[in-house]
């Protein structure tokens, strides 16, 4: 691959530290993008690129969409920037008032952050501290769950359940964390198509740790509806829902962190909808601005907000940033929502499901291939490592797929698919034929 020496030497390599990267081997063989418009890339010396994974599951609308680039120069030559603390602009409003409209019912305030990681940390925050301002201050235990990918900041680490995201740091993880099991279960639910039939009772896991540490000790429950990070964990059948009834016995917040699988991913315009499970708070960010500005969101129920606005007149939450509300970000996201209304697309891939899954469960058979899974517009493929070598495999077909003209997400042995909503069936067949010939070899 000569892309980048063309375009860049290797001292020009130096500075850059890449991030979730090997970058010695990646320095030594660079992938480079130079533009993108619909579903394609394309690489410095001009191969077009099939976007299996919109961007990193965020360019839902596909990429290059008019519509955002007009929206950000305009809001760029009007208003370049407010500051977001004791002022606003109109465009912040317009953007909650629109997310809150799509929202799960109840979901009616929002919070901006500026990536999922933030909205996450912001989310535990706010659950520490809905539960003070209701004279309950003993509930600051979080449980997370094994397995979770909540972003990189130390509440999202803390909760999260990726063994090397946290190693470096275990000891400065957050005080108090407990995790569920994970719901992967390769042996009752391999193959499954949509959600596993097998696996509810692991939500019961949740009295147990009540039990364990007491309820009046627990502030906040979070997962990711489907896992995507960790190699897509579709939800047990009635799992979500059993959390739910469990978080609402003892008093404890859900918070769902739809970063993957809001806006559309699961065929609702949020996987709270389409699981039929309401959380108190839940965490966006990725296809909120479609992956052209740096922008999450937190939505809280009405109840939670009122925990907060009756103390003393005074600011209610200690907590915000520089860019939340960033007007770029939120002309951005305005019209980014747009598209999405406009185009169908929040449920586009429910009528894309069944041609989705189809192909996905072709590969079954294939050399290495342990499980298939899907949901929406997602797929997981799990492969059998190579001995003693865990993950050459899987990053060994992401490079031969890059080299066949198709970007797909590999973690460790298992390949994440999930391309912008606009897929046409021609691509998806393209996206799954380069993978099953790169498996045969
Ligand atoms: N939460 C989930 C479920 C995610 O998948 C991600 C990123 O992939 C994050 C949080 C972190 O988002 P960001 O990388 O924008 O900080």
């Amino acid at each position: 691959m000569t892309t980048a020496k063309e375009a860049l030497s290797r001292s020009e390599l130096e500075a850059y530290w890449l991030p979730f990267t090997p970058n010695r081997h990646f320095k030594s063989q660079p992938r480079l993008l130079e533009r993108a418009s619909g579903m394609y890339y394309w690489t410095a010396d001009g191969r077009q690129i099939l976007d299996g994974v919109a961007g990193l599951w965020c360019v839902n609308a596909g990429h290059g969409r008019r519509e955002i680039t007009d929206a950000v120069a305009a809001q760029l030559e009007t208003l370049d920037y407010a500051p977001p603390f004791q002022m606003a602009h109109t465009g912040a409003f317009r953007l909650a008032n629109e997310l809150t409209r799509i929202a799960p019912a109840g979901l009616d305030h929002v919070f901006f952050t500026n990536s999922g990681s933030e909205s996450v940390d912001t989310a535990l925050k706010i659950a520490l501290a809905y539960h003070r301002m209701r004279g309950e201050g003993t509930r600051t235990r979080l449980i997370g769950r094994e397995r979770a990918y909540h972003g990189v900041g130390f509440g999202g680490i803390s909760v999260g359940g990726i063994a090397p995201n946290r190693r470096m740091w275990s000891g400065a993880l957050l005080p108090g964390v407990d995790h569920l099991p994970h719901t992967h279960d390769p042996t009752r639910n391999a193959f499954t198509r949509g959600q596993p039939p097998l696996g509810a009772e692991l939500a019961d896991e949740l009295e147990r740790l009540v039990a364990l540490h007491d309820a009046a000790s627990i502030a906040a429950v979070i997962v990711e509806p489907i896992a995507g990070s960790t190699g897509v964990l579709i939800p047990p059948r009635g799992y979500l829902q059993r959390l739910r009834q469990i978080c609402d016995r003892h008093g404890i917040l859900l918070i769902f962190d739809e970063v993957i699988t809001g806006f559309g991913r699961t065929g609702a315009p949020f996987a709270a909808q389409e699981f039929g499970v309401t959380p108190d708070i839940m965490t966006l960010a990725k296809g909120l601005t479609n992956g052209c500005a740096p922008m999450g969101a937190v939505l809280v129920s009405h109840a939670v907000h009122d925990a907060f606005m009756h103390g003393p007149d005074g600011i209610e939450l200690f907590h915000g940033y520089t860019y939340s509300a960033h007007p770029l970000c939120c002309a951005a996201a305005l019209a980014t929502l747009a598209i999405y209304e406009r185009e169908g697309l929040l449920t586009r891939a429910r009528t894309l499901a069944a041609s989705w899954e189809q192909a996905a469960h072709q590969l079954r058979g294939l050399p290495h291939v342990l499980d298939v899974r899907n949901y929406g517009l997602i797929a997981g493929l799990e492969l059998a490592p190579i001995p003693d070598r865990p993950g050459a495999r899987g990053f060994d077909i992401y490079l031969k797929c890059f080299e066949r003209g198709v970007l797909i997400r590999q973690t460790a042995d298992i390949i994440a698919l999930s391309p912008p909503l606009i897929i046409e069936r021609a691509q998806i067949d393209q996206l799954f034929e380069t993978l099953s010939a790169v498996l045969r070899g």
